[in-house]
């Protein structure tokens, strides 16, 4: 092999030496670093300025001493390789500590330099205290700085992955900090529905972001560090950090006329030979054919620099024999609680590059839902039209995202297809996943799409004129809608649709949507088979169209707060005994982990009942939902939302109690609701306690009139002995015992139907019915049985379960005038 010079000594360089050595011993080895050290963690810095990785030795693989004994290379440590002088193929050399320039020969040169941070020459550039982030010299510089300046307001310059895990550090040593974005999200490998996410999750970290702004200058006056932007604002700060973006550190190869291609990265060729074929390059500085869209691309990648070190290895010590089939642009960061990842190309590439594609939007729990733990995720995948090949995935969430994405970069990188997805096996066992995968169900959405059994419809198409007029169709249920929906669509719940088909109209679009797009795809199904021509299923339901919709910046939200270490804001600085004496008050703590949609609204309501005005509680919940949830309710009934935080995924919510009544503001009018529950099908008396339990939870005043076969839902559960009758014996033996025994409208299948119901409510950990029903009662819920019903059917009031009012239709009326919802079921 003779002997190899290489440039460059982190995660290319040292890998490629490693591996030469391993595979000849005889090679003579030179590498060249022009840094203090070689092989350490770049991808750690952030998390040693932050404080997580504590000690600094631990961001280093090997020393130059330990590398050099070990393999036996020749490592120069700050020596910077000057120059290439290919026809003498030989490298000038400046020994940085002494200043002398020498030239050294090679009989293969490798090049790995990296990539250098992006610094624009804008006016204060080189002001005390704006930093960029490379490499173990930079975090030291970036250390110091911290440790010894009071700096309480950071400025993060571009939000990639390197700005936010700074954002993330920064914010953790209690920073104030602020990030400045030109683009219109995050992230720029993400879409923007899924960015969109990651925003809606930096606001809960009360971190502060502009989008769609840049710095255009900074000053320092009087020791304040301020940064101009080009909007005209000023913020001041105490530290900048500036991650705009990289480019390939390619100067050497540029000077000696290599090729050089997309912004300037060196050109390889599958073996990683430049267009000298004695000179190699791999890493962070070559631009390489993109498998997937067959197009020059860059990327800044560790795991890509590492499998290229082991093949150019390969290829200097067999020949060229190994060829590297391309990066696909793997990629995963944390973002505070989220773990965001791509592979693959976006949607926003292949459209930049006209390549038609399909997209398709789920959300998934990161393990079975009944296990607890199980967190949310996002999951986008876009493919093919044509034949269903997958192009790219994103995932946004809080558990299992690494995983799930590995699956997806395997699939792409062998060019796989949204069928492989559907098929894929995976390792399950509750505390991990679910028998369908996140993967699987993304696969299976994707196959409906391609093989039209369901339309789809994007967020953003919506809007957009040429779409034309729709109806919008929430099918979730009418609680959930109460808490939030689209503006402009009407309720008709799923179990309802196929009764309600006349409500719709069939000369116009369809858009039916639920929280997900997993109900909304059964009510496409129903509509389409009832002849509705033109429907759509809205991609990624509610919980998409919501990140997209709100606000995606979160301006000027230190003006007049106080951000304390826990990541909450206050109004008081959290050192103020001021606020001292508010932690004095009475607090309940509610742990509501594991309830889903209403039981943690619930829980708050029951625990806040019990309290005296300017009393708390403090609950704690694991249901994604909850956050908006609690937001909507305080609203809705006046207590006060006083804190609000996401960490770990868990969502705490401090309230307190508002004033003498805690009722809304609205008239009596709108602050009562009654129902009518004449049905004993167990569906329809399901709906009718959530309607019940959302309303008192919302503060209304609830009332329930039971009558005919409605009552069979408050018979005890055991039979008692009355005196009863001819007539009513018989209507005894035929109805009901008690609620246990309710049928379902549809699909009962001799009970099996209402006990798989029962078994699925259980699993999803909702209150069974007769909770349900317990819960009304003791949120205040007026419960009144029909006295001429009961004489009717001879149903007597010892039959009743406890805290039954039994009323005449007078009852009913008198409370139904007062109500602004009146419910017949
Ligand atoms: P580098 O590892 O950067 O090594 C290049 C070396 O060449 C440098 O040490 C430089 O000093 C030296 N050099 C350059 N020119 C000369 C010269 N003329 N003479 C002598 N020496 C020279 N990637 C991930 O996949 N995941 C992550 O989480 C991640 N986090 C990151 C966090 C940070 C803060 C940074 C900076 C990068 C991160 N990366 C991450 C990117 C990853 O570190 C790079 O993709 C990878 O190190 C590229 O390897 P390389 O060999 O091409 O370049």
């Amino acid at each position: 092999m003779g002997k190899i010079a290489i440039v460059g000594g982190v995660a290319g360089g040292a890998t490629t030496a490693a591996r030469l050595r391993r595979l000849d011993e005889k090679a003579e080895i030179v590498l060249f670093e022009r840094g203090e050290h070689i092989s350490y963690a770049n991808c750690g810095l952030p998390y040693y300025i932050g404080g997580t990785i504590s000690e600094r030795e631990r961001l280093f693989v090997q020393t130059p001493e330990g590398f050099s004994a070990r393999f036996n290379i020749e490592v120069r440590v700050k020596h910077e390789v000057l120059r290439i002088l290919r026809k003498q193929k030989q490298v000038e050399v400046k020994e940085l500590a002494s200043g002398k320039v020498y030239r050294e020969s090679y009989d293969k040169l490798v090049l790995s330099p990296g990539a250098e941070p992006v610094k624009p020459p804008l006016p204060g550039i080189n002001e005390e205290g704006i930093f960029t982030l490379r490499n173990v010299t930079d975090t030291d510089r970036i250390k110091d700085y911290l440790d010894s300046h009071e700096v309480r307001r950071a400025l993060i310059v571009g939000a990639g992955f390197i700005g936010l895990e700074m954002a993330e550090n920064l914010h953790r040593r209690g920073i104030f900090v602020t990030i400045v974005e030109m683009a219109e999200q995050v992230m720029t490998p993400l879409d923007f529905e899924m960015a969109a996410e990651v925003h809606q999750h930096l606001k809960t970290k009360q971190v502060e972001f502009y989008l769609k702004e840049a710095v255009a200058s900074f000053h320092r006056e009087n020791g304040q560090l301020t940064a101009a932007l080009e909007s005209g604002k000023e913020l001041e700060t105490d530290l900048v950090i500036l991650s705009i973006g990289v480019r390939p550190d390619s100067r050497l190869a540029r000077e000696a006329d290599l090729e050089l291609g997309e912004r300037g990265g060196i050109v390889v060729n599958p073996y990683l030979q430049t267009s000298d074929p004695d000179i190699y390059a791999l890493g962070d500085a070559v631009v390489l054919e993109n498998p997937i869209i067959h197009k020059p691309m860059l990327t800044y990648l560790a795991g890509p620099a590492n499998k290229q070190g082991r093949i150019l290895a390969d290829n200097l010590a067999g020949n060229n024999r190994k060829t590297y089939g391309g990066a696909i642009g793997t990629a995963i960061a944390k973002v505070f609680d989220l773990t965001v990842a791509s592979t693959g190309v976006s949607e926003k590439t292949l459209s930049r590059h006209n390549i038609p594609y399909l997209s398709s939007i789920t959300h998934s729990s990161s393990h079975a839902g009944y296990y607890p733990d199980a967190f949310p995720m996002s999951l986008k995948i876009v493919f093919s039209p044509a034949d269903g090949r997958l192009y790219g995935a994103q995932i946004v969430g809080y558990k299992g995202v690494d995983k799930r994405i590995d699956l997806l970069a395997a699939a792409i990188r062998k060019e796989g297809s949204i069928y492989d997805l559907t098929e894929m096996e995976h390792a399950y066992a509750p505390p991990y996943s679910s028998a369908k995968d996140p993967v699987n169900i993304a696969g299976f959405v994707a196959e409906n799409i391609l093989e039209a059994r369901v339309r789809v419809v994007h967020w953003d198409t919506l809007s957009r004129e040429e779409f034309g007029p729709y109806q919008l169709v929430d099918v979730r249920e009418p609680d959930e809608f109460a808490l939030d929906h689209i503006e402009g669509a009407a309720n008709i719940p799923l179990d309802e649709l196929r009764q309600r088909l006349a409500e719709l109209p069939r000369d116009q679009k369809i858009v039916v949507y639920c929280a997900v797009g997993q109900r909304a795809y059964a009510a496409a199904r129903i509509l389409v088979q009832n002849g509705f021509s033109e429907v759509y299923n809205l991609s990624g339901g509610l919980k998409t169209y919501q990140f997209v919709t709100q606000r995606q910046s979160n301006e000027d939200i230190f003006e007049h707060d106080f951000i304390g270490k826990d990541g909450n804001i206050y109004q008081v600085d959290p050192d103020h005994p001021a606020a001292a004496t508010q932690g004095e008050r009475r607090t309940v703590d509610v742990d509501a982990c594991g309830l889903q949609c209403p039981g943690p609204i619930m829980r708050v309501k029951k625990e806040l009942e019990q309290l005296l005005p300017g009393e708390r509680v403090a609950v704690t919940a694991t249901d994604p939902g909850f956050a908006a949830d609690v937001e909507a309710w305080c609203r809705m009934t006046g207590h006060t939302l006083l804190e609000l935080d996401r960490s770990n995924g868990r969502i705490k919510a401090l309230l307190e109690r508002s004033g003498s009544s805690a009722r809304p503001a609205a008239g009596p009018a709108s602050n009562a609701a009654t129902l009518v529950v004449f049905s004993d099908d167990f569906d329809r008396a399901l709906a009718s306690l959530v309607i019940a339990n959302g309303a008192a939870a919302a503060g209304k005043k609830v009332s329930m009139f039971f009558t005919f076969w409605g009552l069979n839902l408050l018979k005890k559960a055991h039979r008692v002995r009355v005196r009863k009758d001819f007539m009513g014996k018989m209507f005894g033996l035929m109805l009901p015992g008690s609620s246990r025994d309710l049928k379902l409208s549809k699909l009962n299948m001799m009970g099996m139907g209402a006990k798989m119901m029962r078994g699925r409510m259980k699993a999803l950990k909702i209150d069974s019915l007769e909770e349900m029903l317990r819960n009304a009662r003791e949120s205040g819920v007026e419960l009144i049985a029909c006295q001429m019903s009961m004489d009717v059917m001879g149903v007597k009031k010892e039959e009743l379960i406890e805290g039954i009012k039994i009323g005449g239709v007078a009852a009913y009326l008198g409370n139904a005038e007062q109500a602004g919802v009146n419910l017949f079921i």
